[in-house]
């Protein structure tokens, strides 16, 4: 199908498999931490192991300076910024970096209060929470919404984060195959008729959780489709927007605004702030009630020490860049050059001959690389032309189905974006080639 990476890669040995690993964990680890020494485009990969001739692996230190293609810093927030690292500063002097305390004794600053108020504000509902990270947050705040008697729809490309708290809740979890509001409606009228295991009393309640940008695919989710089944069978929605909110639609306001939906028909709204905001933290919005509710039961609020008050400040003054509130139009102007750059870098593969997946205007980009082998080749190449990418095997996806995937940024320039297209196309075409000389070979 694709004209380019077809056939196997030359490379394969044992050192590979520990190799993708490697690789996979390092551009994992390099997210979303400020380089204030490089334009934030570019990040410094530690190489901590160096592969003699694939048969030994030794500690180093070196580093190489590449194109960041692998963080999710979607806005170039993870990076110093003229209004959000002053302020970061004046509260790490503040409050320093730690509250040492939970939310409910003394780990509830005004800041806390703050942005809980703002992403309420910007995501149009009517209350907001905020905890350490969007791990916990899905993890413990869905164990809260529903228990033992309830059912769970979850699409089968949710985070880890969804799958570990739709376990912990100890309600019947069912999978529905990934963005396919046909088969969720499939498996919601069967769930429905069936009720309950053994009693086949009807479910307590229903939740149905879906994601805005699903992170391995790019896709944006079918939201209106899945929103009007939803009602037909008087289910809660839950999305988790951690790559969609502040990232997509014209104002930033995720795949709502940018599919049309009214976040009031959205039950339960999850993001995180440690991609389009470059801090760390995440946070539920939803109704006040819902909220409330939450203060008083999510042990993630009880008994976790708060967001640390630097991270805090860095969301807040990220949410005020977006929304125009820094007396600047920068807000806007990232917005405008995140798509500018995704459109521009995804026509360009599709162009270059390679499968690509996702949707227009989605900043995350895989290309199919399919053979295991070549996994572990195409990062290799990558890093050694100095772009740093993700690239994605099982068990992240099927054993069959392995990707690279680039993630695309505001802060990259053109030159970055034409730099990092010509290295991939070249390592496309030398696979190609290399897998033609195979070919020959075997014949
Ligand atoms: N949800 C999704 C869809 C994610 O991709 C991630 C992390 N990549 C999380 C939740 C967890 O967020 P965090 O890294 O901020 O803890």
């Amino acid at each position: 199908k694709s004209k380019k990476l077809v056939g196997y890669a030359p490379i394969c040995s044992g050192m590979e498999d520990f190799y993708t690993r490697r690789v996979y964990h390092r551009a994992q680890d390099c997210a979303n931490r400020p380089i204030s020494s490089a334009p934030d485009s570019w990040i410094d990969v530690v190489e901590r192991y160096s592969n003699d001739n694939n048969k030994t692996l030794h500690r180093t230190s070196n580093s190489t300076r590449c194109i960041n293609l692998g963080s999710y810093n979607y806005l170039g927030f993870a990076s110093t910024d003229e209004y959000c690292t002053p302020h970061v500063i004046e509260s790490l002097k503040k409050y320093s970096v730690s509250t040492c305390s939970v939310r409910v004794d003394g780990g509830t600053t005004k800041i806390h209060s703050e942005l809980e108020e703002l992403v309420a504000r910007f995501v149009g509902k009517p209350a907001a929470i905020i905890f350490g990270t969007g791990y916990v947050t899905n993890s413990a705040v869905i164990p809260v919404l529903i228990e033992k008697g309830g059912l769970i729809i979850s699409d089968s490309l949710n985070h880890n984060s969804i799958v570990n708290g739709a376990r912990e809740s100890g309600a019947t979890v069912h999978v529905f195959q990934s963005n396919n509001p046909a088969h969720l409606e499939v498996v919601l009228r069967e769930q429905v008729a069936a009720g309950q295991p053994q009693t086949h009393k009807p479910w307590k309640k229903i939740l149905v959780i879906v994601e805005g940008i699903y992170s391995m695919e790019g896709e944006f989710c079918r939201l209106p489709e899945i929103i009007a089944i939803c009602k037909k069978y008087k289910a809660y929605t839950y999305i988790d927007e951690a790559h969609s909110m502040g990232a997509v639609g014209k104002t930033g306001r995720g795949v709502c605004e940018l599919l049309g939906v009214d976040p009031a028909d959205i039950d339960i709204m999850m993001g995180t702030f440690s991609k389009s905001f470059g801090s760390c933290g995440g946070y539920i919005a939803a109704s006040k009630e819902i909220v409330r509710y939450l203060k008083h039961a999510c042990p993630a609020h009880l008994y976790a020490t708060s967001m640390s008050p630097p991270a805090v400040e860095q969301a807040i003054c990220a949410l005020k860049v977006i929304l125009g509130e820094d007396g600047s139009n920068r807000g806007a102007m990232k917005l405008a050059k995140i798509r500018e750059n995704s459109n521009f870098f995804r026509s360009e593969l599709k162009r270059m001959g390679f499968e690509v997946l996702g949707d227009n205007d989605s900043p995350v980009m895989p290309i199919m690389l399919y053979n295991p082998a070549k996994v572990p080749y195409f990062s290799r190449e990558c890093l050694r032309h100095k772009v740093a990418v993700v690239v994605v095997a099982y068990p992240a996806v099927p054993l069959l189905l392995n990707r690279a995937r680039f993630c695309i940024s505001a802060s990259h320039s053109r030159e970055d974006l034409v730099k990092a297209l010509e290295v991939i196309s070249k390592i496309g075409d030398l696979n190609k080639m290399h897998a033609e000389d195979n070919r020959k070979k075997l014949e």
